[in-house]
This record gives structure tokens, C-alpha cells and sequence, in this order.
């Protein structure tokens, strides 16, 4: 292997002739410790010019924010009216990045237990530099504390390398992504209308919530979407592991004339049994809490998922993340990204990770509208049913504020 080729304006902060090269560094920082596809890491290695020292020592700042959601949020542990996390932000003598860790019950650890995990990490940055932090960090137990550090220092040096993280991440970034629009669980007529408008506004796939209701009801209610949007629009049901093994069969049977792209979580996460089974039925079938809880090794181990809804949240650094949706597409699964309705730098965040796969399905990346305040403006929003992914150096978000 080659040494990255220097970059000639190379003054560039993290740039420290003599000293390691940047690949290895760039990925010991994002904490990719899933298993790398060599060729795939090569191209990485190639693509990351410049050098990075991530063993001098540097600050790492954690601000809590509470932002409003524009209509509350149901989640494992109750309903939420707040979406609370923490802006991370590191500086070195080399340049600066910012992360978000958005814990969120049910996908990640705990919000006190995010906020001791960063103040450990801030502590061991200090001594010891962003490597060392991030390595205290268990991303297994703790991901959304992973996520903020590993998705700052990726920041950083996206910054510093002058390019942008989805990029770094590897892969041929792409420019575009089409995301789906989400339609609520409310009555049939509401239901249709929801879903029109959100064709009449550009999108192409609509995800439709179900499963507050019985089965046979909610299959109305997409049969009446479908008759609305006719045949183009792609249509996807989520039900949030509502359903007992008989209900969700009772469901896919009535839906099958409607051409759904897949049924999202069916059962509850622990049922992985029954959603291998459920594969056998007339809709694929997609895992998503079920993800968060298992591990996609247990979840593809099992047969449970043709789809996996990855939200990065919920695995870690940035990298972990796409190495969780590389292990889906390796083994033949689809895989689609979403967010755990965060602010705006981890939403943006989750657009690079979706950018930089080589094969992407419609991405559930358009939650912006779920807050009724955000830390600042979106260099990322929705038009058209698809989001520009930025291609400014680094994340691409500018000043955020909590
Ligand atoms: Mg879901």
C-alpha cells in the first residue's frame, strides 16, 4: 500500500509530515471496528490525503440540548414530548468538528448514561487525544456517546482533509439521495390524504404507519392509499413491532394484491423467530427495532430481515453504522437508513453514512419536520422528495447552538 498522495495546499491542520499516515488514524477514529472489506478499505485508504495525529491531546466540549417535537414521540419507554441529547464538539491544535449523541429509549443507552459516558471520554481526550477517547467508549453499550465523538473527529478532519464525510467514510459518494415521506396512523381519510399530499410534494416511496389498530383495518387503509397514489408510488408499512405473529399474517395476507415494498417491524424486536417465518409470507419483511436490540450479526444469523433499517444512532461511530448496513447488503440484504429523530448534525450525519453505500433504498432521512426547534439551519433538507447530501468539507452543518 501507498502512502496517501500529499495534498499540494497542504497546510491543512491535520497535516504533520513524519508522523503516521492519515488512513489508519481516520479509521481507528471512526471506530471501525466491524470487520473491513480489504479492496473497499484500500479505496478508502486512497481517497484520505493528508496526515492526523489522533494521540496529542485535545478538548472535548458536551452541551446538552432540549429541543421541542413538532407531535410527540412514542418510544420503548414511554411518550416523549422533548428530543433531549448533547452537541460534541473537539478541538485540537489541528482544527475543530462537531457531533451530536441523541440517546433515544429503546436504541441506545441511556441519557445519563450518554452524559457520563462522554465526560469520561472528554477526560481521557485530554491525556491521551480523540483516539484514546473514542476507544473508551464501548459502542456496543453505549452508541449514541460513540456517535457524538466518532462523527466530530470525523468532522474534524473531513474539515482538514477538505472532504466531505461521506467520502471519508469510503465508497463513491453519491449527490442525491430519495428518502421517503411518513405517513401517520390516522383514519382512512386522513390517511389518504397525508399520502397524496406527500406525492403531490415530490415523494416517490411512502412509509405508512401502522398497527394501532386491527390488522384487516390498517390493510383498508393502504388499499386506500394504494387506489389514491396508484400504481408508481412505492408504499412500505411500518408497525412498530405491534403485532402478535397471527396479526401480522392476518395483515399480509390482506395486503397482498397492494405490491408492498416491504412490512417494517411487525412484531416486537425480541421475536426474531417470527419474523424469519413471516419472511415465508407475500411482503418482504424489514427489521429495524429488532436491529438495535440483536446486533445485525444475530438478525442476519436468523434469517429474520430482508431488510435492515439502520439507524446510526443506535451502532455507534458513523462508520460502525455503514459497516452494519455493508454486512446487510453483503449478505444479500437491503438496507435503508434512518434517524432516531434527531437535531440536525446527526441527522446529517445519517445523510453521509446513507451516501456513501454503494446501493441505497429510499432513506428515511426526511424527520426533520418530527422538531419544532432544531440547533440550526439544515444544509440538508428535503425538495422533491430527495436531499442534496452536502458536499462542503467535513459534516457540512454550520454553527449549531443549544
Ligand atoms: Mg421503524
Amino acid at each position: 500500500m501507498t502512502d496517501p498522495p500529499s495534498d499540494p495546499s497542504s497546510d491543512t491542520p491535520f497535516d504533520r509530515p513524519g508522523e503516521a499516515p492519515a488512513d489508519e488514524d481516520v479509521l481507528a477514529e471512526a471506530g471501525s471496528e466491524e470487520k473491513e472489506d480489504e479492496e473497499e478499505k484500500e479505496k478508502e485508504d486512497e481517497d484520505l490525503p493528508g496526515e492526523y495525529d489522533p494521540s496529542a491531546g485535545a478538548e472535548v466540549t458536551v452541551e446538552a440540548y432540549s429541543l421541542p417535537l413538532s407531535r410527540p414521540l412514542e418510544t420503548a419507554q414511554g411518550t416523549l414530548e422533548r428530543r433531549r441529547g448533547f452537541v460534541v464538539r473537539v478541538r485540537t491544535d489541528e482544527g475543530t468538528g462537531v457531533g451530536e449523541a441523541a440517546p433515544l429509549p429503546g436504541f441506545t443507552e441511556s441519557r445519563e448514561a450518554c452524559r457520563t459516558a462522554l465526560a469520561d471520554a472528554a477526560a481521557v481526550a485530554e491525556r491521551e487525544g480523540l483516539e484514546a477517547a473514542h476507544d473508551a467508549i464501548d459502542e456496543e453499550t453505549h452508541p449514541a456517546a460513540a456517535h457524538g465523538i466518532g462523527g466530530a473527529v470525523l468532522d474534524a478532519v473531513g474539515r482538514a482533509l477538505d472532504q466531505p464525510l461521506s467520502r471519508l467514510l469510503g465508497g463513491d459518494s453519491r449527490d442525491r439521495l430519495p428518502v421517503n415521506a411518513v405517513v401517520g396512523d390516522g383514519d382512512p381519510g386522513a390517511t389518504v390524504e397525508a399520502a397524496v399530499a406527500a406525492v403531490d410534494a415530490g415523494f416517490e416511496t411512502l412509509k405508512v404507519k401502522v398497527g394501532a389498530r386491527d390488522p384487516r383495518a390498517d390493510a383498508t387503509r393502504l388499499r386506500e392509499v394504494r387506489e389514491a397514489v396508484g400504481p408508481e408510488t412505492t408504499l412500505r408499512a411500518d408497525a412498530n413491532g405491534a403485532w402478535s405473529r397471527a396479526e401480522a399474517e392476518r395483515f399480509l395476507d390482506a395486503v397482498e394484491p397492494l405490491a408492498l415494498q416491504y412490512l417494517e417491524q411487525p412484531l416486537p424486536p425480541g421475536d426474531v423467530e417470527g419474523s424469519a417465518t413471516l419472511r415465508d409470507g407475500p411482503v418482504p419483511i424489514a427489521v429495524d427495532e429488532g436491529l438495535a436490540l440483536h446486533g445485525v450479526e444475530a438478525v442476519i444469523a436468523a434469517g429474520a430481515a430482508d431488510v435492515l433499517v439502520v439507524k446510526p444512532m443506535a451502532h455507534g461511530s458513523p462508520a460502525a453504522a455503514r459497516a452494519v448496513a455493508m454486512a446487510a447488503l453483503d449478505a444479500g440484504l437491503s438496507a435503508t437508513v434512518t434517524t432516531t429523530v434527531d437535531a440536525v448534525v446527526a441527522r446529517t450525519t445519517a445523510v453521509h453514512v446513507a451516501a456513501s453505500l454503494p446501493e441505497v433504498t429510499s432513506a428515511g432521512l426526511a424527520t426533520a419536520d418530527r422538531l419544532g426547534a432544531d440547533l440550526g439551519p439544515d444544509p440538508a433538507p428535503v425538495t422533491d422528495g430527495s436531499i442534496a447530501v452536502p458536499q462542503t468539507p467535513g459534516l457540512g452543518v454550520g454553527e449549531v447552538s443549544p
